[in-house]
């Protein structure tokens, strides 16, 4: 398997992981017997047929099937391939994703070298006093020189020469090209930004890895950011996250619109602001600021355009807030942002309003009532219509609950209206198992790898011929059964990740040992009978060594007679197996 993540990391990532809490994040279990259960997330059902063994470190679910260990649970779930699942999973662990030096993983060390230079240049290029009306600019706006500092605040000319001639004594064409801060025509290079305020981008490494770029007139665009690229994600990056994080003192993180903000706020001694980079907030936003706090604030334009960032912040938040996890919604009065606010109220004064924004459920309800009347039953339908639209991105049940007392005491219904469906259900990540026909043999094949993975010792001289026939059968219907089996055999904690293993293992057999042993020959057998087309003559040796059991004497009379022209010898084992006992 092509895996770029070292094994041996997977395999102590799942055996750290607490399997129970990590499902609980999801759906919420409870705890029955040694095992917890609840309705399974992956069909339908009224009655709870989930079940999560911690001992095992593995779930199963009797109603469809779905199973396997906790990375199967968030692969399936969440709909991630296995690479995502493991990344997922070390994110709720809070550990970090090595990874082995593999082709496409490509060192950017150069390009954040020139960004740092590059950034350099423009803040030094602040003291050039042909660039005063910038630093005037930059003061009338209430940037002082310590924020320009802390944020290497600086400009853009028109003419970059100098820059470019010192990148090109330390770096390559190619490498400055890459780094995106100079374009290439056929007069030569140009720089990217000019006549721009500049603000570096910071990934969370701490890194520069882009700059966005503000006109100080009125000539457009008026922002300009980096263009994507390798080391330059926008809807992974976030301006200002890497001096927010730092922040120790907040328990939250407040997103805004722009650079502008981040540094105002910053200037009135408010460093846990960040901003998104003119693309919508996004789950990777969001996962990168609920790993480090268990708050976000949204503070945005109370016009039409932050009205709608902020809906799809929503959208984003039904799906990950869960446990104590809280998003909150704050927009302020019209015409103002955070920079011109805090400049004209004061700190203590965005703080107030802060602490008053909107909880979730209350901004899920002003939005959708916006120009509708709450008197009017037509207008009270149609929300309730878009409301139910939401509930299926909804994580969690407490979130659900919540937002169904708020919609239904707003409006004056019955809760039970909003959960009653006037179409079937459907929900967004469940991933559909495709049932397969029942097999006669599956139960067998359970039982012989609940047997394998549980009573190896007991087993152990009985084994090899089934292993040998396991190894060399190429029967399309046994596939996936051979590779648990494999994996048992060879101890590959992957076998883990099979439903198949989840299920076997839920086999709450207590055997002795020779039941065990007897259980194993018969199950094997019944497999071998089917599937191997060598079991026969297998037998036949074993004949001719009387060393058959009565039920093995039966299934050779049975192989035989299926056949179609026996050989002499074969026709006189016949009569032997019949008289001999
Ligand atoms: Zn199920």
């Amino acid at each position: 398997m092509a895996r770029s993540i070292p094994k041996d990391f997977i395999d102590r990532l799942v055996d750290d992981s607490d399997i129970v809490s990590v499902i609980n994040h999801y759906v919420s279990l409870s705890k029955k017997g040694n095992n917890y259960t609840c309705c399974c997330p992956f069909h339908e059902e009224k009655t709870p047929s989930f079940v999560v063994s911690p001992q095992k470190a593995i779930f199963h679910c009797f109603g469809c099937g779905a199973g396997g260990n906790v990375l199967t649970f968030i692969k399936d779930h969440e709909g991630l391939s296995f690479v995502e699942a493991v990344e997922k999973l070390a994110e709720l662990n809070n550990v970090t994703v090595p990874r082995e030096n593999t082709f496409g993983n490509k060192d950017f060390s150069k390009i954040y070298e020139i960004n740092a230079l590059v950034a350099n240049f423009y803040f030094e290029a602040l003291k050039d006093p042909k660039n005063k009306s910038t630093v005037e600019y930059l003061k009338e706006r209430g940037i002082s020189g310590q924020t320009a500092k802390n944020f290497t605040i600086g400009f853009a000319d028109f003419n970059q020469i100098e820059l470019l001639k010192i990148l090109q004594n330390k770096f390559s064409d190619k490498e400055i090209l890459e780094s995106g801060n100079f374009l290439k025509n056929e007069k030569g290079f140009y720089p990217f930004l000019r006549n721009r305020v500049v603000f570096p981008i910071l990934n969370s490494s701490g890194k520069t890895i882009g700059f966005g770029g503000r006109v100080t007139d009125n000539s457009m665009p008026k922002y300009l950011n980096s263009k994507d690229s390798k080391f330059f994600n926008k809807t992974r990056e976030l301006y200002g996250f890497n001096n927010a994080k730092k922040d120790h003192k907040s328990e939250d993180f407040i997103v805004t619109e722009g650079y502008m903000d981040v540094a105002m706020l910053s200037e009135y001694g408010i460093n846990n602001a960040v901003a998104s980079l003119g693309t919508a907030f996004s789950q990777n936003h969001m996962n990168a600021m609920f790993k480090l706090r268990r708050k976000i604030i949204f503070c945005f334009d109370s016009d039409e355009a932050g009205l709608k960032a902020a809906w799809r912040a929503l959208q984003i938040s039904l799906k990950n807030v869960v446990d104590d996890k809280t998003v909150r919604f704050l927009f302020l009065p019209e015409g103002y942002d955070p920079d011109s606010f805090v400049k004209e109220h004061g700190k203590e004064e965005f703080y107030n309003k802060l602490d008053r924004a909107m909880v979730l459920e209350s901004f899920a309800f002003q939005f959708l009532k916006r120009g509708k009347k709450l008197d009017s039953p037509e207008d009270i339908r149609q929300i309730i219509f878009e409301f139910k639209k939401l509930l299926p991105l909804v994580t969690s049940e407490m979130l659900k609950e919540t937002l169904m007392t708020k919609f239904s005491s707003e409006l004056n219904i019955n809760k039970e209206i909003l959960l009653k469906e006037d179409k079937p259900k459907t929900k967004t990540y469940v991933k559909k198992i495709t049932k397969r026909q029942k097999d006669v043999f599956e139960n067998e094949f359970l039982l012989l790898l609940f047997l394998l993975e549980n009573h190896k010792n007991t087993l152990s001289s009985y084994t090899d011929d089934f292993f040998n026939f396991i190894e060399g059968t190429k029967r399309e219907e046994i596939a996936t059964f051979k590779d648990v089996i494999t994996q048992i055999n060879k101890e590959d904690l992957a076998r883990k990740e099979s439903p198949l293993f989840a299920k076997a293992m839920m086999t709450g057999l207590n055997l002795s040992e020779d039941e065990v042993v007897d259980e194993f020959i018969r199950a094997s057998d019944v497999i071998r009978l089917e599937f191997d087309e060598l079991f026969a003559e297998y037998l036949i040796n074993l004949a001719n060594k009387k060393e058959l059991t009565q039920e093995r004497k039966e299934n050779l009379q049975k192989l035989l007679n299926l056949r179609d022209n026996n050989p002499i010898q074969e026709e006189e084992l016949i009569q032997n197996l019949n008289t001999y006992s």
